[in-house]
Formats: structure tokens, C-alpha cells, sequence
């Protein structure tokens, strides 16, 4: 037993453990919360002077320098963070040559060479690739949520803010765009952009707005105007809402293709997705909103994340919400023909629902140990919950009070960091009267919602709440109730205010049927009662209003989730419904859901159902549905009759409504389907791009349609290597076909390898990257084989991480939820 004793201690000396450690936080992968709460307290005035060498060519290394100004006042040997590529043998500590002691991505500093005071280290180092993002001619870094360390030594957390001073060296003709540097900033919010770009300034209301894209085409860089017209309108909304103005100096972006986010909040240099800013000819009023919101998220973050930053990545959903929250009111004014409250059901609730209803589900606020697993921790709930939760909040508090409390947090911690609790004491001294922190319990730190019922009861309605999880939680919040009493008369309603888990309201009368959750607003399950069939019919024809109306559908597709309806039933009023449609936001929910419901109809119901669909969609009066629909058909149609037109209409391009990316994504769903046909389909569309960076992708995932299935296990097999899927939105999109449903069932064995690979995926990848793995692999299976190989990785992974196995759970809802007969 001795023996073992001293053994161990020997390894610990001879891999270095400096004995000083003892009494600071333990030398671990990542960045622990320990050690970011050591390094909060004795690390102060943080200044980094950075220099980076790009070469020319993409194999080639860069090359960094830092020299790292400090104040220090702990005992322990300090440790600095890098994951990089390589480090050289010393560094200078205070002047004086150290040989630099690297373990577990962390270069010791022994504090015997540190000082009370002011500390300064130099060192030479090459990055690490992977946050660089590195093309041919160009690279991004992108950081967030704990890459910087990747690319140079720092103290990586978010609430070490520091001054930062970068010095770029960059081939002749390069471009290069970085935060703005007028101001403290954490590690995950500094980047730089360099390459071969187009430049486009403009003036808006005294501020020089600047952007780098390398879009070629004229009818998209076209749009820039607009695009800058929508900064500077976020901008000048958020300074009056704030009360504060914009925090930095400048104000500029890059639009980049491949992008692995739709965006990121660098201040002054915005990161932006191709796709979502540079829309297609005909944009949907969708794509036209999305964007809108896409950019005034964005810079609200200027305020929430960048002025105010999160205490620690647990709270990185503080400034999500709140960037949602406020691109949710920017909008508002900016597309006058739409309703707003039906559009923020239709961007936060059905999403938000989506997550919540599944077993993977959690809390908005969840725990985390350690940095290096902060990806896992964004997802519907952090994007989408959490603005419905922060509106539940603004009805709770008042408006008014809710914008003065944001205005006082702002300014009390401005260029510094804080919680959500910080955030809940400050929001609670405007609004004392609220019950603000019992609130926060159940919606921000407990997983789930309520299920919902309303029933008519000797002359009361009583409306019940129920905690899914039989913990007791009760949501507070307001909805309404609609009662119809019969054909001619007006719909009456009725408040509903939940502070207790059963509300009783008294009725003059009984009502024909109670209409659930009539203005929508109401957040969980309404589960339908005994006269439900009646509500559905009343729900969608006696409606007044399209918020009304995309409420019911909403409780409906919640009902069939809840297996209260049959697909076929479901998918026959829903088509109806669609066919008389005029309000494209509504049109594009049916589409969804009759496609995710469509999905679980076996192949014969299918083929038959998208055959009416097809009809109906080339003769569909509004050019939007048609658009949606013709969209969703060309991605999952399989009948012979269904495929042979769209072959015709794709060869001949002939519906103007449709842009290149969809005849693309046609073409790789034809060439899947027409086995036969695939290189002539491939080579043709191939032949109708232009653009080098598209023509790239083009060729990176159209091998997926090679019907040889020798050819597509070797493809699924390369995405198994971190290397092949870099360009991971490529990466997604090539697993997607590679997992089809025409190539059920020899892809279900792709299932488990998939599924294997996650915690690898994980660690190399983006953050949203597992998410989009996971989508990509599981969501067109439906088959009984696929369910039992899915459900049998999650049983016997029983120490899987749970942050991990909940993205699995979610992405595998509908395949394990499917009725099979
Ligand atoms: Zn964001």
C-alpha cells in the first residue's frame, strides 16, 4: 500500500506538479469554475499586446506573439490558458528567460517569478487551426464560448475582461477587420478577420457603418443598403431604449460563407451567415423578417453580452434572451404588415415547444463545471423559452419597470460583468410588489412546462395547471380563455391570471365549447377536453383573428404530439386549412407541421399524401405557400408522378419562385431519387453555378447522391474525421442525404456510429455543430429498426454526459415518440 503512496507522488513530481498548486485550484483540462473563481479574485488589470504573422498560404502556420500585462495578488502558482499548437521551450516572466512548463493546455507560471503588482509575460506560439477558420484566402476567428486559449495564451473566462492591442501581418491586398479594441472585452468577444474581401462603407445618421463580404453577385451585394439601414435603426432603438449609447466606437461586419453560426456579436466586427443576410431572388417575407431580427440581435448584444457580459457561461443565456427579446420589439415598426404577436408564437414558441415537450429537455439556467463544455448549453430553450419567459416577466413587472430596471443594470455594471441573480435583485427594487424571484424559480431554474387543461365545471371554468414532473411548480402567468356559445354569436373571453395551480372563473352561462389558449400566449401543453372535436372545428372557422387562428393550430399540433390525434386527421384538416391561407406566417407554420407530421406516415400514406399536396401547391393563390410548399415537396418527394414533375421543372427552371439554392437542394434530392439519373442531374445543376465558394460546396456535398452504397459508407466514414467536416454546415448537409429516408434501411447502420461519434463531435465542433449533427443523422428515420437501435444507445450510455444525451433525446423525439402499428 505504501508503495503505491509514493509512487503516485513520484509521477506527480515527475509530470511537474509544482508544489505551491497545493494550495490554488487543481491543473485540469479546460477551464474549471474553480479556477476561473481563483483567477477573478487575484487577476486584475488585464492588458494583452498581440502580433500575428498570416501566411499566404493556407498550410502554413501562423505565428503569434504576446506579451501579457497583469496584476496579481494570489499565493499559488498562476496558470495562463493555452491549447494552441505549439509553445516555445521559454517564455520571460518579468524579464527574467523561464522554461515554460505546459499541462493540460495550461502554461504554469510559478509564483515565485510573479510579483505583487504589475507582471508582464512574453512568449512566442503557433495557434492552434480550428478557431481560425482558415480558407484558401481568408480566416475568421471565432472564439466564443472558450477558444481563445486555442489561439493564444489568456485567462480565459468571461469575467476577465481586458484590454487588448493586436498587430496583424497579412499578405499583400488582405483585408482585415477586428473588434473594436477602444474598449475592455472578454476573450470570447476579441477576433479578427483577414483576407481577400469587398469593403462597403456607409453614413447613417452621423455613424460610419463598414462591411466585408465576398458575394460576387450584384443582385445580392445590392442589398447591402438595406442591410445597413437595418444597423443603424437597431442601433438608434437600442440607445433609446438603453438610455446608453453605443458602448464602442465603431461599428462594422463581415458576411462570411460556410459561417458555423447565423451570427456573432464581436463588437464592431459583427460576424454574419451568407444565407441569411444575402437572401436569394424572391425572399419570403420570412426570410426578409429573419434577417431584420438576425441583425438587431446581433447589436443588441452591443449592450446585452458586450457592455454587460455574463458572469460565467452558465448565464450565457442572460444575453441570448435579451438579444432576442429586444430584436423581437426592433422589428416591430419595421414590418408594419405583420403581426407581431403571431410572429413571436411563431419564432419562440414553436420552437421552444419543440424542446420542452422531449424527454432531453432542461432548465434555462443550467450548471456548468467547466468551459470547455459551454457549447453544449445553447439550444431552443436558451433562444426561444427564454424570451417567452422574459415576456411573462414584463407582464408581471410592468413594461415600464422592466426597462427601467434593464436601464439601471446596464449602467451598474457597464464594462464589467453580472448574473441573473444580480439581474433579478436589481428588476425586483423597481417592481417590489412582484413575486420576481418565485417566478425565476420555476421558468428559469427548473426544466419542463405545465400542462394545461380548462374545463367547464357547474358554472365555473376552471383551468389547471400540472407540473409534468410532479415537483409542485407552478408558472405564473396570463393568458385568455375563449367560450363560444353557438354559431352567429361573438366569442366572449375571459383573463386568465395563474398564481395558483387552479384557477376557478365563474361563467353566466355554458358556454358551447371553451376555446384553450385563445390568444396564444399561454405557455405548455393545453391538452384538449372532452368536447374537442367541436373547439378544432370552432378554433380555425370562427376565429377573428390570425393570432387567434395560429393559436388553435397551435394547441392542435400539440394534441397530436400528445398522440390525441391521428396523423392522417391531422394532415387532411391541415392541408385545408393551408389551401385557404393568405397570411404567409401562418402558411409556413402549416407547412412545418405538415411536414414533420407527413414524416411519420409510412411510405404508401406518404406517397399518396404528397400527390394532393403537390396539386394544391402549384395552384396554391399565394405565391408564398406556393413557394413553401414547392420547397418542402423537392426535399421529400418520392411518387413516381410528384418526382416527374419536379424533374421537369427543375430542368427547365421554370418556377421563378424558386432561387439556385433551391434548384440545388432539388437536384441533390432528384439525383437521390432518379438513381439512374444522378450524374446528369449533378453535372447539369453544377453547370448553372458560378460563384467559387458555392461551387466548392456544390462539389464537397454532392457526392452524397452516388447511389453506390460502397461510395456513401466510404462519405459517412470520412465525416467520422474532425478534419473532413470543418465546413461543418457542408458537413450537415452531406449527412443529411447520406441519411435519407430513400436509402432506409442499409443508412440505419450509419445510426450508431453517428450517435458514437457525438462526444467527438462535441469536442472538435462548433457549438451548435452537435444539434446540427444530430438533426441531420436522425431526422428522417422513422422505421422500427431505427427506434430500436436509437433507444438502445441511449439505455446502455448510462454515463453519458447529460448535457450531451438531453441533444440526443431531442433530436430523436420524433422517431421514438412515432406510433408503430
Ligand atoms: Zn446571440
Amino acid at each position: 500500500m505504501k508503495k503505491t503512496v509514493v509512487y503516485l507522488l513520484l509521477a506527480l513530481l515527475a509530470y511537474g506538479l509544482p508544489a505551491a498548486a497545493a494550495n490554488g485550484p487543481t491543473v485540469e483540462e479546460g477551464v474549471s469554475q474553480a479556477l476561473a473563481e481563483y483567477r477573478s479574485l487575484h487577476v486584475d488589470d488585464v492588458i494583452y499586446n498581440l502580433s500575428f504573422t498570416i501566411p499566404e498560404r493556407r498550410e502554413q502556420k501562423l505565428q503569434g506573439t504576446a506579451e501579457i500585462l497583469f496584476k496579481y495578488d494570489g499565493d499559488a502558482d498562476l496558470q495562463l490558458d493555452f491549447s494552441g499548437y505549439a509553445f516555445p521551450a521559454e517564455c520571460y516572466i518579468n524579464d527574467k528567460l523561464h522554461s515554460v512548463k505546459w499541462e493540460q493546455g495550461h502554461i504554469i507560471l510559478p509564483r515565485r517569478l510573479l510579483v505583487q503588482g504589475g507582471n508582464v509575460v512574453r512568449l512566442e506560439f503557433l495557434p492552434a487551426d480550428k478557431a481560425l477558420n482558415r480558407s484558401d484566402d481568408y480566416l475568421y476567428t471565432l472564439f466564443v464560448p472558450a477558444l481563445a486559449r486555442s489561439v493564444f495564451p489568456c485567462f480565459d473566462q468571461p469575467d476577465i475582461k481586458a484590454t487588448f492591442k493586436l498587430h496583424l501581418t497579412v499578405p499583400q491586398g488582405w483585408q482585415t477587420m477586428s473588434s473594436d479594441l477602444s474598449r475592455p472585452l472578454p476573450t470570447y468577444l476579441f477576433s479578427f478577420v483577414a483576407g481577400r474581401f469587398h469593403e462597403a462603407t456607409a453614413t447613417r445618421g452621423g455613424r460610419t457603418l463598414r462591411a466585408l463580404y465576398r458575394e460576387s453577385d450584384p443582385q445580392k451585394v445590392a442589398q447591402l443598403d438595406k442591410i445597413f439601414d437595418a444597423a443603424a435603426l437597431s442601433l438608434d432603438w437600442m440607445e433609446h431604449y438603453t438610455n446608453i449609447r453605443y458602448p464602442f466606437s465603431s461599428y462594422g461586419f463581415v458576411v462570411l460563407p460556410g459561417y458555423q453560426f447565423g451570427g456573432m456579436e464581436h463588437p464592431g466586427a459583427i460576424q454574419f451567415l451568407d444565407k441569411t443576410i444575402f437572401l436569394g431572388n424572391n425572399p419570403t417575407p420570412d426570410e426578409e423578417l429573419k434577417r431584420m431580427e438576425l441583425i438587431a440581435h446581433e447589436t443588441a448584444h452591443m449592450w446585452f453580452g458586450d457592455l454587460v457580459t455574463m458572469k460565467w457561461f452558465n448565464d450565457v443565456w442572460t444575453k441570448e434572451v435579451f438579444a432576442n427579446f429586444m430584436a423581437s420589439k426592433i422589428v416591430r415598426r419595421q414590418f408594419p404588415g405583420i403581426d407581431h404577436d403571431l410572429n413571436f408564437l411563431k419564432a419562440h414558441y414553436v420552437p421552444a415547444l419543440s424542446t420542452d415537450r422531449t424527454d432531453g429537455t432542461h432548465a434555462i439556467q443550467q450548471p456548468l463545471a467547466n468551459l470547455k463544455d459551454a457549447g453544449l448549453l445553447y439550444g431552443n430553450i436558451i433562444y426561444h423559452k427564454a424570451p417567452i419567459m422574459m415576456r411573462k416577466l414584463e407582464q408581471l413587472m410592468g413594461e415600464e419597470a422592466l426597462q427601467k430596471g434593464l436601464q439601471r443594470y446596464l449602467f451598474k455594471y457597464a464594462f464589467k460583468n453580472a448574473t441573473w441573480d444580480d439581474l433579478i435583485r436589481t428588476l425586483m427594487e423597481e417592481a417590489p410588489q412582484a413575486d420576481v424571484t418565485g417566478f425565476s424559480e420555476a421558468w428559469v431554474k427548473q426544466k419542463g412546462l405545465p400542462t394545461i387543461t380548462t374545463e367547464v365545471e357547474n358554472n365555473q371554468l376552471v383551468v389547471r395547471q400540472q407540473d409534468p414532473y410532479k415537483r409542485g411548480l407552478l408558472w405564473q402567468q396570463r393568458f385568455k380563455v375563449g367560450l363560444f356559445y353557438g354559431e352567429g354569436q361573438p366569442i366572449e373571453t375571459l383573463d386568465v391570471n395563474m398564481q395558483q395551480a387552479e384557477v376557478r372563473l365563474p361563467l353566466a352561462r355554458k358556454p358551447y365549447a371553451v376555446i384553450p389558449n385563445y390568444d396564444g400566449s399561454g405557455y405548455g401543453r393545453f391538452v384538449n377536453g372532452e368536447n374537442s372535436a367541436a373547439v378544432e372545428e370552432l378554433s380555425w372557422q370562427l376565429m377573428p383573428t390570425q393570432l387567434n387562428r395560429y393559436a388553435a393550430v397551435m394547441t392542435y399540433y400539440e394534441n397530436y404530439q400528445l398522440r390525441q390525434i391521428k396523423a392522417g386527421e391531422f394532415l387532411n384538416k391541415m392541408n385545408t386549412y393551408l389551401m385557404n391561407e393568405t397570411n404567409p406566417l401562418m402558411a409556413s407554420t402549416l407547412c412545418s407541421y405538415i411536414n414533420a407530421v407527413s414524416a411519420d406516415l409510412g411510405k404508401h400514406d406518404h406517397e399518396f399524401f404528397e400527390y394532393f399536396l403537390y396539386n394544391d401547391a402549384v395552384q396554391h393563390p399565394l405565391p408564398s405557400v406556393r413557394q413553401q410548399m414547392m420547397r418542402s415537396l423537392s426535399q421529400t418527394a418520392t411518387s413516381p408522378t410528384v418526382v416527374a414533375d419536379l424533374y421537369k421543372l427543375w430542368q427547365q427552371q421554370s418556377d421563378p419562385l424558386l432561387n439556385e439554392r433551391d434548384y440545388t437542394r432539388m437536384a441533390w434530392h432528384l439525383a437521390i431519387v432518379l438513381p439512374e439519373q444522378w450524374q446528369q442531374i449533378v453535372s447539369t445543376q453544377r453547370s448553372r453555378l458560378q460563384d467559387a465558394d458555392q461551387l466548392r460546396e456544390f462539389d464537397f456535398v454532392a457526392r452524397a447522391c452516388n447511389p453506390d452504397w460502397a461510395v456513401q459508407k466510404q462519405l459517412f466514414r470520412s465525416l467520422l474525421e474532425p478534419e473532413n467536416r470543418s465546413m461543418e454546415p457542408w458537413a450537415t448537409e452531406m449527412l443529411a442525404l447520406l441519411s435519407c429516408r430513400e436509402r432506409e434501411p442499409m443508412n440505419n447502420d450509419m445510426l450508431l456510429y453517428g450517435l458514437n461519434e457525438l462526444l467527438e463531435i462535441q469536442r472538435t465542433g462548433d457549438i451548435f455543430f452537435p444539434t446540427n449533427w444530430l438533426d441531420a443523422l436522425l431526422s428522417a428515420h422513422r422505421s422500427q429498426d431505427a427506434k430500436r437501435r436509437v433507444q438502445t444507445f441511449i439505455d446502455i450510455s448510462k454515463n453519458y454526459p447529460p448535457a450531451l444525451m438531453n441533444k440526443i433525446k431531442q433530436a430523436a423525439h420524433p422517431l421514438l415518440t412515432r406510433a408503430h402499428d
